[in-house]
This record gives C-alpha cells, structure tokens and sequence, in this order.
C-alpha cells in the first residue's frame, strides 16, 4: 500500500496542480503585498515540519501555505512565523 504524505508543499506535488493553485494566484496579486523569497522558502521550511499540513494546505486556517507565506501580512495561526 502506498503512504500519501501529509507534510509536502504543492511543488511536491505535480506541476500542473501546483501552476494552477499556486503561480497563477501569486501572479495575481499586486508585488508589493509579496515577501522576498528568502523570507517565503524561511516559513515554508517551518510549514514543512508543522503537523498541521496537509497536502499544501494549513489544516489550522485552511489555506495554501505557499501562498500565505508569500504574503506580507501572512500568518501562521500558530504564530510559528
Ligand atoms: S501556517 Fe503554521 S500551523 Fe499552518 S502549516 Fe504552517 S506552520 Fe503549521
């Protein structure tokens, strides 16, 4: 039987879904709401040891991690970052 990993971001994942949910929503918004990258890959890194994810989304708020953490004003409701 395979395991399905709970603790992958969706660029684990393929890259059409994660194209379409992630690239083409942060393409969206206006660049300064965006953190640099250093600061994203910073939080994600936490997001990828949290128990809370799943699958890319944050099973405390709901959201994609990826892009939450690419946001300024993100928050882990955990307050973890
Ligand atoms: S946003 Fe916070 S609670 Fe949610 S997965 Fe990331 S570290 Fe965990």
């Amino acid at each position: 039987m395979t395991k399905i990993c709970t603790r992958c971001l969706l660029k684990d994942f393929s890259q059409e879904q994660y194209e379409v949910i992630i690239v083409n929503g942060l393409s969206s918004l206006p660049e300064e709401d965006l953190t640099d990258k250093s600061e994203s890959e910073r939080r994600l890194d936490i997001c990828r040891h949290c128990g809370k994810l799943n699958q890319g989304t944050c099973m405390a708020c709901g959201c994609f991690v990826e892009i939450r953490a690419s946001l300024k004003k993100g928050r882990c409701p955990y307050e973890k970052w």
